[in-house]
């Protein structure tokens, strides 16, 4: 109740919400309630979380942030939202996101554009904005989040608070709506590490469902928090720091890099040489990717029916031309360009190619450290409808992009303010399914 009331009071100005589940909300507590009284005390019993309306919820509204799927009310559940209510979990509602989340604002959405709790003229990042701004608003205690090439570290950088991406194929993908298969993953958003590490424990492990969900014993990553940090060897990627970074970023950063050496950590310098490539690497392979899965929405099966066709293609046309946004139609045309006779080695190809180099700058490096530390984004959240044009917006995810591609664990953690009050976030990178080295090193520059 005590979330529900702050959304009725914050709701307007944030905007963090495409739907609230009021009574579902309330079912879930009493049966929350219930399963307390019966002497069981899963781990989220009664906590109100928030999920990104990208994973379908059994019988509650998901839209993918679009109008195609503006009234899609889905048959089942994402397996992540299943174990959130195994867990106790309360679900709040449904955060907005950018269309398909693609996105890095999330101003790319018709149903709503959320602003940042700590200045509401500034974008609260994307695509998982609306979760990262519901948390930091407190209109929930937690939320989840999709992650394709950013999208859950740099909302919770600029909205001041905890984003974990985990190892590609740690948490299930089924009933996720489908964006870039190879990148995408869910992960939590919370308002500190311990709980970020509950919030991943309940959702991790192997489904069945989801081809790609690994078997790997999951790690309990509450009992990693505490454990001291001497002996840990940090990198620093030489790479990172030469993309413009803005000096409130650079100090932030550089200031708990500082605290983790006194903390007895080991920080040295070292390369990812072919950062650079990463941005275009990925923004052909997600629109590939999305190019085919988004087919799947064809006016017949799911969502929006142009009601004036009068064939076949005609449907097809109309329902895709009215029901997509700019942006995903941006995507769809890149991807099925790149895809394309003649084009595929070119483009797709190359682009493999270079994901490859980029796996490979990542497995050198972490011979050297155990953890990777760097800015999540160069610069602190911009001002709402400051960036029209989508090559500079593309460019803002160079430092979250490769870790996808690599198909590593990564986080956001809140280190500092720009002088104009906004948050900054650090971001950490660990090897695959080291989630707990990540969460531990968290907890100690927390
Ligand atoms: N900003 C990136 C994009 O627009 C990443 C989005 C995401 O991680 N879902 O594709």
């Amino acid at each position: 109740e005590a979330v529900l009331a702050r959304i009725e009071a914050t709701g307007e100005q944030v905007n963090a919400y495409i739907t609230v589940d009021r009574e579902g909300a309330l079912a879930d507590a009493e049966a929350a309630d219930r399963r307390l009284a019966a002497g069981e005390a899963p781990t989220l019993c009664g906590v109100p979380i928030a999920v990104k309306d990208l994973l379908c919820t059994k019988g509650l509204r998901t839209t993918g942030g679009s109008k195609i799927l503006e009234n899609f009310v889905p048959p089942y559940s994402a397996t992540a939202v299943e174990k959130l209510r195994e867990a106790g979990a309360v679900l709040v509602g449904k955060t907005t996101l950018d269309e398909f989340a693609m996105g890095s604002s999330n101003e790319h959405c018709p149903l709503a554009v959320p602003h940042n709790p700590w200045n509401l003229d500034h974008i609260c990042g994307g695509s998982s904005g609306g979760s990262a701004a519901a948390v930091a608003a407190d209109q929930c205690m937690g939320a989840l989040g999709t992650d394709t090439g950013g999208s859950i570290r740099q909302p919770a950088s600029h909205c001041g608070v905890v984003g974990v991406k985990p190892t590609y194929g740690r948490v299930s993908r089924y009933g996720v709506l489908a964006f870039a298969s190879s990148l995408d993953q869910v992960g939590p958003l919370t308002k500190d590490v311990r709980d970020a590490a509950l919030l991943l424990n309940a959702i991790c492990g192997h489904d069945p469902r989801d081809s790609t969900s690994v078997r790997e014993p999951v790690a309990d990553f509450s009992a990693e928090l505490g454990r001291p940090l001497a002996g840990l060897r940090f990198g620093l990627p030489r790479e990172y720091f030469e993309v413009g970074l803005d000096e409130d970023v650079k100090k932030a950063v550089m200031t708990a890099v500082n605290r983790l050496q006194e903390a007895g950590a080991e920080i040295r310098e070292i390369s990812l040489p072919r950062t650079e490539y990463g941005v275009a690497a990925y923004y052909l392979i997600a629109p590939a990717e999305a190019s085919s899965n988004l087919s799947r929405y064809d006016g017949v099966r799911y969502g929006y029916r142009d009601q004036e066709a009068r064939e076949l293609l005609d449907l097809y046309r109309r329902s895709r031309s009215r029901g997509f946004g700019r942006e995903v139609k941006r995507r769809i045309i890149i991807g099925t360009y790149a895809l394309s006779s003649g084009y595929y080695e070119a483009y797709y190809g190359k682009a493999s190619q270079v994901r490859a180099l980029i796996i490979d700058d990542f497995r050198r490096a972490f011979e050297e450290c155990d953890l990777i530390i760097s800015p999540v984004t160069p610069t602190p959240a911009w001002p709402l409808g400051d960036k029209s044009d989508p090559l500079s917006m593309y460019l803002t995810d160079i430092l979250t992009i490769p870790t996808n591609l690599a198909g590593l664990p990564g986080m956001s953690l809140p280190c500092g303010f720009s002088s104009k009050g906004l948050p900054i976030g650090l971001q950490l990178q660990a090897p695959h399914f080291r989630e707990d080295l990540l969460l531990r090193a968290a907890a100690a520059i927390e």
